[in-house]
C-alpha cells in the first residue's frame, strides 16, 4: 500500500497558519495542521487584542486563535500535533521529517512563528522559568501580586507587558537601552505616563541575581553613557526583546537571511524557490509582525498552494 500524501500540510498555529488552513480548507483541500510546541502562536500569550479588525471592543488573544482553530475546523481541517525536524525537496511530493514519523505533502506551507529572544546575561538561563525570569506576563504576571518587577525590552511587547504587569505589581521598571521607546505612540503614552510604570532609560541588563537562592533578587543594570551600574531589586523580569524566528528546520529547503527570517522569491511575499513550498506570519516577515499580516500572508500562501496545486493536476 502506498503511503498517504496530503494536499496542503501547514505547519504552525497562529494566525498566518490558521487562516491559511480556513482558505485550504474552503479549497476542499483537507489540509493537515501540524501544531508545535505553543497552539495558537504569540496571540494565546497575549491579553487583549485592540488591532484586529471586526473586534471593535477588542477581543482576547486566546481566544481569537480558538475562534480561527474552530473556523478552520468547520471547513474540514485536520490537527495533529508534530514538531517539524526538517523539510526534504529533493523529490515531489515532499517530505517533513518529525520525530516520529514522516508525512508526504504535495505542498507545504511553513507558518512557524517566532520565538521571543533573551538577552544571555548571567543568571538568565538559570533563573528562567518558575524563577523570575519569563517571556510572558499573561502566563506568570499575577503571581507577582504586590511585588516590584522589571520589564527589559522599548518595544510594543514591553509596552504591553508592563502595562498589563501594572495590573499585579506594585512597581513596573521599565528597563530600555535608549532614552525613547520604539512602541507606537499609543502604547509609548500609555506606559510612560501610567503611575506604576517608572522608565529606567539609557540601560542593559548587566546579570540577574539570584542564583544561588534559586529565585530573582534583582535586576543588575548598567548606564550606557556614563558607565554606571546598579541593582534593581525586583522579584520578577519579563524579557520582551523581538523574536527570533522558528525557522532551523527548514533550512536548506528555504532560505534564509542573516537573521534567520525565510527569503520569499521573486515579488511575492510567500513563495520560495522551491515550487509548492510557502511561507507565512512572523517566520518569513521582519518587518510588520502584525496579527493580521500574518493573517494576510496565510491567505496569500493558501491561494497560492492552491492555484499551484490545481496546475498540477490540470
Ligand atoms: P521590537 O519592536 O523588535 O522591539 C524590541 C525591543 O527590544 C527594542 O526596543 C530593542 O531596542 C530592544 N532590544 C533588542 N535587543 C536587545 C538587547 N539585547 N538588550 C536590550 N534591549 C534589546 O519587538 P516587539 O516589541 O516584540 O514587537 C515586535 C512586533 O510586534 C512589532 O512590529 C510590534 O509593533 C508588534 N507588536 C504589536 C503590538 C500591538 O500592536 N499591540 C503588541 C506587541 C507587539 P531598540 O529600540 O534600541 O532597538
Amino acid at each position: 500500500m502506498s503511503a498517504k500524501v496530503e494536499n496542503v500540510v501547514i505547519v504552525g498555529t497562529g494566525c498566518a497558519g490558521l487562516t491559511a488552513a480556513i482558505y485550504t480548507g474552503r479549497a476542499n483541500l483537507q489540509p493537515l495542521v501540524l501544531e508545535g510546541v505553543l497552539p495558537g502562536g504569540q496571540l494565546t500569550t497575549t491579553s487583549e487584542v485592540e488591532n484586529f479588525p471586526g473586534f471593535p471592543e477588542g477581543i482576547d488573544g486566546y481566544q481569537l486563535m480558538q475562534n480561527l482553530r474552530k473556523q478552520a475546523e468547520k471547513f474540514g481541517t485536520r490537527y495533529e500535533s508534530g514538531s517539524v525536524q526538517g523539510l526534504d525537496t529533493s523529490k515531489w511530493p515532499y517530505t517533513l521529517k518529525l520525530a516520529d514519523r514522516e508525512i508526504l505533502a504535495k505542498t507545504v506551507i511553513v507558518a512557524t512563528g517566532a520565538s521571543p529572544r533573551l538577552t544571555g546575561v548571567p543568571g538568565e538561563k538559570e533563573l528562567y522559568g518558575g524563577k523570575g525570569v519569563t517571556t510572558c506576563a499573561t502566563c506568570d504576571g499575577a503571581f507577582y501580586r504586590k511585588m516590584d518587577v522589571a520589564v527589559i525590552g522599548g518595544g510594543d511587547s514591553a509596552a504591553e507587558e508592563a502595562l498589563f504587569l501594572t495590573r499585579f505589581a506594585s512597581k513596573v521598571y521599565l528597563v530600555h537601552r535608549r532614552d525613547s521607546l520604539r512602541a507606537s505612540k499609543i502604547m509609548a503614552d500609555r506606559a510612560t505616563s501610567h503611575p506604576k510604570i517608572e522608565c529606567v532609560w539609557d540601560s542593559l541588563p548587566v546579570a540577574i541575581e539570584g542564583v544561588a537562592a534559586g529565585a530573582v533578587s534583582g535586576l543588575k543594570i548598567r548606564h550606557v553613557k556614563t558607565g554606571a551600574e546598579s541593582v534593581l531589586p525586583v522579584k520578577g523580569i519579563f524579557v520582551a526583546i523581538g523574536h527570533v524566528p522558528n525557522t532551523e528546520p527548514f533550512k536548506g529547503a528555504v532560505d534564509t537571511d542573516d537573521q534567520g527570517y525565510f527569503v520569499p522569491t521573486g515579488h511575492s511575499q510567500v513563495k520560495t524557490r522551491t515550487p509548492g513550498v510557502y511561507v507565512a506570519g512572523d517566520c518569513a516577515d521582519h518587518h510588520y509582525r502584525q496579527a493580521i499580516t500574518a493573517a494576510g500572508m496565510g491567505c496569500q500562501a493558501a491561494i497560492e498552494a492552491e492555484r499551484w496545486l490545481a496546475g498540477q493536476e490540470a
